[in-house]
């Protein structure tokens, strides 16, 4: 027991730390749900109860349970600094004193707040708010050739959490295609089916955000034992993690102790796994360990349906002409087409008005103007070629001279910042090159803009362009 609680702790904490004050514990006795464990001192003692009987209490609870009891034994030290070892011979006026630590402590923290979930006084009895929101469900996320696949492994993950081949199970697409709506429908019906799990929804933004806080505070272990608590965890936009290491470090930490318990995974992200980018190459083979499913923009009879969804849920009825004519106008995603449906249904209800193909227009219209125009790769070869006054076919010919080498890599690298293109299409309508080409130009982008000045205002010139 002894023994499978020191390999917990010494992979979560430093090495050094380890050697220090667990090696020379000895494990001397145990009893059904105690442990006693004999320590060389007195401030020993202290010094692992004031700083380690966090990581005590999760470990011993692993192995003896709920109720587990840690007693500790302080070995005498004699006059001379002879340290004796701990034996039940010795008479009973010099034995070690014994210090009892119940582990099931009350717990303090009965309702953690998000802000702050890894409050975890009593490891016991800990209730871990979902932070589902329960308007997201499987009976309101209309299904479409669009979704099928990602919402029916949704729905098996929902039936057996951690029993399935789907784990993790990564949601990917655009936004505002309803990643966000399936992840909390998975998390509601799990709730459902299976009330005694502990479920939690967290973006990968507050993620990033407790565990910064966890390493200001130095809690970083709490923070570790707190998602290893969890049955089912769903961390939404993965994405958020690219860059940041050392939330992708423990992240990494946090999803091996859950899957190899038998825990339910389940993420989501604005792209697929091959077109993040950085992102750890151990914590990509990860997320492609289960099923990537991928969420599409609807076809037009698929959106008809969300808006058929959305009026009944409102309790809204209007003519089949006008929810075809938004259905037909409204193609960014489901998040632009609920937003028009719902401006509409309001200037109707606003100016008394009937809502009729005239005023659907109108609002249509407007809507649609102000969303954005979105960036396309053509539009950026088209503005680049248009800076450095050449065409797009010698934008990407074949030629190896200097400038145009430069101009083509400096269309790649901000097509890769303005659109969600994949490096690999990027790559194929900017001269039919491949996905490398498209990463080592971003690359030599990045330095460029650093190094040489006159480059820099060439790119910044274009930037201004594309970011009004
Ligand atoms: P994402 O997280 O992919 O950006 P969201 O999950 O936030 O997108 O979805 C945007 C909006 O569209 C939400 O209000 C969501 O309820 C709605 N939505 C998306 N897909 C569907 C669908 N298949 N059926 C019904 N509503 C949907
Ligand atoms: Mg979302």
């Amino acid at each position: 027991v002894w023994n499978n609680c020191l390999n917990f702790i010494k992979d979560n904490i430093q090495e050094q730390a380890f050697k220090t004050w667990f090696e020379p514990i000895q494990a001397i006795e145990l009893t059904e749900n105690a442990l006693y464990i004999q320590v060389p001192s007195q401030f020993f003692y202290e010094w692992l109860e004031e700083h380690y009987v966090k990581i005590l209490k999760v470990a011993l609870t692993k192995e003896l349970g709920a109720g587990a009891k840690l007693l500790y034994k302080i070995q005498m030290e004699n006059a001379i600094g002879n340290k004796q070892p701990y034996t039940d011979q010795l008479p009973s006026t010099q034995r070690a004193p014994v210090r009892t630590q119940e582990l099931d402590v009350p717990v303090q923290n009965k309702n953690p707040e998000l802000k702050n979930p890894f409050i975890i006084p009593g490891i016991r009895n800990v209730k871990i708010e979902s932070q589902l929101n329960s308007n997201y469900s499987f009976d309101n996320f209309l299904e479409g050739d669009s979704n099928r696949l990602a919402r029916s492994a949704g729905l098996a993950v929902s039936n057996k959490p951690g029993g399935t081949s789907f784990n993790p199970l990564l949601i990917f697409g655009g936004v505002g295609l309803g990643k966000t709506h399936l992840a909390h429908a998975i998390g509601v019906e799990i709730k459902d089916l299976y009330p005694e799990k502990t479920v939690l929804y967290i973006s990968a933004e507050v993620f990033t955000q407790q565990y910064v806080d966890s390493v200001r505070k130095q809690t970083r272990n709490d923070f570790i034992y707190f998602y290893q608590l969890i049955d089912v965890l769903i961390v939404d936009d993965i994405q958020f993690l690219s860059g940041k290491s050392g939330t992708q470090d423990v992240f990494f930490h946090i999803f091996n102790h859950l899957h190899q318990n038998g825990k339910q995974v389940i993420l989501t992200s604005d792209k697929a796994p091959v077109d993040m980018q950085d992102i750890e190459q151990r914590l990509l083979s990860r997320f492609k360990w289960g099923l990537s499913a991928e969420i599409q923009n609807p076809d037009v009879d698929t959106r008809i349906e969300i808006l058929k969804g959305i009026l009944y849920r409102d309790g809204v009825s209007m003519p089949e002409e006008i929810i075809e004519y938004v259905a037909q106008n409204v193609k960014t995603n489901v998040r632009e087409l609920e937003g028009a449906i719902i401006s509409l249904i309001a200037q109707s209800s606003f100016n008394k008005r009937e809502i009729t193909l005239e005023l659907a227009k109108q609002v249509v219209d407007k809507f649609v103007k102000n969303v954005k125009k979105e960036i396309t790769i053509d539009y950026i070869q088209k503005v680049v070629s248009d800076y450095f006054q050449m065409d797009t076919e010698t934008l990407c010919s074949k030629t190896r001279k200097r400038h145009i080498v430069q101009a083509r890599q400096l269309a790649m690298f901000f097509a890769k910042k303005y659109t969600k293109a994949s490096l690999a299409n990027i790559g194929s309508e900017i001269g039919n090159r491949d996905h490398a080409t498209v990463l080592h130009a971003c690359k030599t982008i990045d330095n460029l803009i650093e190094t040489d000045k006159q480059f820099r205002k060439y790119h910044d010139d274009i930037n201004k362009k594309f970011s009004i």
